[in-house]
C-alpha cells in the first residue's frame, strides 16, 4: 500500500469512525499510530489491517445483500405474477370479449374461466347462431280461436292446456262448445236408419300415454327397434300431447256394425255418410287419405275434428286437408 492510499484510508477510518472506537483502535494495538495523529496512531499497522477488512467485510455484505436482494426481488416477481396471472388473464379475456368488434373471430382460450363463456354477450358474434330457431316448432297459427288450435306431430298442444268438458253417450266427454253439434250430427245421421257410435273421444295424457306405449309394444314384439318402433307407432297413435284427443275437439266414430278401425271402415254406410254431411255440423274428416305427407298422420275414415261451421265449410268445398287450411290464412 503506498503512502497515499494509506493516508486515504485513514482519512476514511477517521471520517467513519466515531471518536470512541478510534480510541479503542488506537489504544490495544503495538502499532505506532501516524504522526499527525499522535498519540493514537501508533498502532498503524492494525489499524490498516483493520480498515481492510471492515472494507473487505463491507464490500463483501453489499456483495451478498445485492444477490440476496436479486434474489429475492426474481422470486417475489414470479410469485407475483404466478399469483396475478389468472385474474390479470380473466380481466383481459373479460375485456377483450366486450371489445371485440363485431365478427372477430376469438382465438381459443384454454385458461378462460366458465363465468366467461356462459355469459352471454350480444357482441359475441358466435352467441347467437348456435340458437337455430327451427329446434322448436312454429306456435299453432291463430291459437286464440279455440276451434282453430293446431295439434300434429310437429305441434304440441300448449303447456297447461285444459277442456272443459261435458259428458254426452255412453260416458264420453267433449268440450263443452261442441258437444250440440256434435249430438245434432249423430242423431240426424240416425234419423237416416243410420247406426254410428263414439268409440273414442276426450283423453287424458295418462290415457294417450297408455295407447302410444301399447303401439309402441306391438312394433317391438315384431322385432322392430325401440327407435322403429316408436316412429312407425307414432303414424298410428299420436305422440302423447300431440293428439287432438286430448282438446276435446276430436272424436273418433265408427259404425255399430263394424267398429274396427281399419280402412274398411270407409266402406260403412255410417262412414259414406258423415264424409259427406260431417261439414255441415262443423267437423271434418281431420286425416284424409291422400294428406298424410302434410298431416303425418296415416288415412284414418274415423276420425272426425270440430273446427266451426264456416272453417269446415271452406275445407269441405276446396278439398283441403286441416294444415292446408291454415296455410292459406297465413
Ligand atoms: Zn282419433
Amino acid at each position: 500500500m503506498t503512502t497515499e492510499e494509506e493516508k486515504a484510508l485513514a482519512k476514511i477510518l477517521e471520517d467513519h469512525l466515531d471518536e470512541e472506537e478510534l480510541t479503542l483502535i488506537y489504544s490495544s494495538g503495538n502499532e505506532t499510530p501516524p504522526p499527525s495523529r499522535s498519540p493514537h496512531h501508533k498502532n498503524r499497522r492494525w489499524r490498516q489491517l483493520n480498515l481492510k477488512i471492515k472494507i473487505f467485510a463491507g464490500i463483501l455484505f453489499i456483495g451478498i445483500a445485492a444477490a440476496a436482494g436479486s434474489a429475492y426481488y426474481d422470486l417475489q416477481h414470479q410469485n407475483v405474477e404466478a399469483n396475478t396471472t389468472p385474474n390479470t388473464r380473466t380481466a383481459n379475456v373479460q375485456k377483450n370479449d366486450s371489445t371485440l368488434p363485431k365478427g372477430t373471430k376469438k382465438a381459443p382460450d384454454t385458461t378462460k374461466v366458465p363465468a366467461v363463456s356462459v355469459t352471454p354477450s350480444p357482441e359475441t358474434p358466435t352467441a347467437t347462431p348456435r340458437i337455430t330457431p327451427t329446434a322448436t316448432p312454429a306456435p299453432p297459427v291463430l291459437p286464440k280461436d279455440w276451434n282453430l288450435i293446431l295439434v300434429n306431430p310437429w305441434n304440441a298442444l300448449p303447456e297447461g292446456f285444459t277442456a272443459e268438458l261435458e259428458t254426452i253417450e255412453n260416458g264420453h266427454s267433449v268440450d263443452v262448445r261442441i258437444a250440440n253439434s256434435l249430438e245434432r250430427m249423430l242423431a240426424d245421421a240416425r234419423a237416416q236408419g243410420l247406426s254410428p257410435m263414439i268409440c273414442s273421444s276426450y283423453r287424458t295424457m295418462e290415457k294417450q300415454q297408455t295407447l302410444y306405449a301399447n303401439k309402441v309394444n306391438e312394433y317391438l314384439s315384431q322385432g322392430y327397434t325401440q327407435e322403429n318402433a316408436e316412429s312407425e307407432a307414432g303414424k298410428w297413435v299420436a305422440v302423447p300431447g300431440t293428439s287432438e284427443h286430448q282438446t276435446g275437439l276430436a272424436v273418433d266414430l265408427v259404425s255399430s256394425s263394424y267398429q274396427i278401425l281399419d280402412q274398411k271402415q270407409e266402406e260403412t254406410p255410417e262412414q259414406k255418410w258423415l264424409m259427406e254431411n260431417s261439414y255441415k255440423y262443423g267437423f271434418i274428416l281431420r286425416y284424409p287419405n291422400d294428406k298424410r305427407e302434410i298431416t303425418g298422420i296415416y288415412y284414418e275414415p274415423w276420425h272426425y275434428r270440430y273446427v266451426g261451421y264456416r272453417t269446415a265449410l271452406e275445407i269441405h268445398e276446396k278439398g283441403l286437408c286441416y294444415e292446408e287450411y291454415l296455410d292459406t290464412l297465413k
